[in-house]
């Protein structure tokens, strides 16, 4: 019998994970962490107070909603720019309020919006529909951590498209304060998973897809093969190349305005 202290199942590649430390979770559920030895990736033990940390889907303190989605619509646009059939379909997966898929739309993009956790806010009349298919790009940011099966949980995305651009920050290079890093945030416990860059490669490996990352948090699985050194620059100059991206553009903000109002 395993001695659940000691190790557990690697959630991403089966290889035994080895316990690292304790940490208690939101004030009061001690869990432990766990280390791939193969993959590096961590994971908490079985996350029984989910429940519980998502009354409140997303936190009162998350200060940093709205300046993260304006980000995010700028890196997104930029890859879209690139690399993807602009006129083509869009996906925000777990999108939230909505917030990114109206940005999206006001930009110019036919982007649409799910998440079963969450009220659509920002971007009524535009949910996922069974009509559309053939979803050029899914975005899915801030996601990953929160994932208590991460390999179903990417097939299920991978069903609507191949290409996903994600974010979830890597596990630093040096571990040494790993039980001290910001990104665990025991306090609201819906941080369980946590990537490091070689677990995110094999991931994309297994479903025969590249992977491609700007080795702190932004990441993208595609089929596509694309410039490494392009795409890990893109958080740093992404004034400037969203200016570019935006070109040829119409923002939805108006026709949406109308065929919304006639429903
Ligand atoms: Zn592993």
């Amino acid at each position: 019998m395993i001695n659940k202290k000691i190790k557990q199942p690697c959630k991403l590649c089966k290889n035994n994970a080895g316990f690292i430390f304790d940490k208690k979770i939101m004030n009061k559920y001690l869990s432990s962490y766990y280390e791939c030895k193969k993959c590096k990736f961590i994971q908490t033990e079985k996350p029984y107070w989910l429940k519980e940390a998502y009354e409140n889907p997303i936190n009162d303190e998350d200060t940093g909603l709205i300046r993260r989605n304006f980000g995010m619509s700028k890196i997104s646009s930029i890859v879209i720019f690139f690399w993807f059939n602009k006129r083509g379909l869009f996906l925000d997966y777990a999108g939230g309020y909505g917030l990114l898929t109206r940005l999206m739309r006001d930009i110019g993009f036919n982007y649409y919006w799910t998440d079963p956790f969450c009220l659509n806010i920002f971007s009524p009349g535009f949910e996922l529909t069974k009509k559309n298919k053939k979803i050029e790009l899914v975005t899915a940011f801030e996601l990953f951590e929160h994932m208590e099966n991460p390999i179903k949980d990417l097939e299920k995305i991978l069903k609507h498209s191949k290409n996903i651009l994600f974010s979830t920050k890597l596990i630093p290079k040096n571990t040494i304060n790993i039980s001290k890093w910001d990104y665990l945030y025991p306090e609201h416990g819906q941080h369980i998973s946590f990537y490091s860059q070689e677990s995110l490669e094999n991931l994309a490996k297994k479903y025969k897809l590249n992977y491609y990352t700007d080795g702190v948090m932004i990441h993208l699985f595609t089929e596509k093969k694309i410039s490494k050194i392009l795409f890990s620059n893109i958080p740093r100059f992404k004034d400037i190349l969203y200016f570019f991206s935006k070109i040829g553009l119409s923002s939805k903000t108006h026709e949406d305005n109308i065929r919304i109002g006639k429903k």
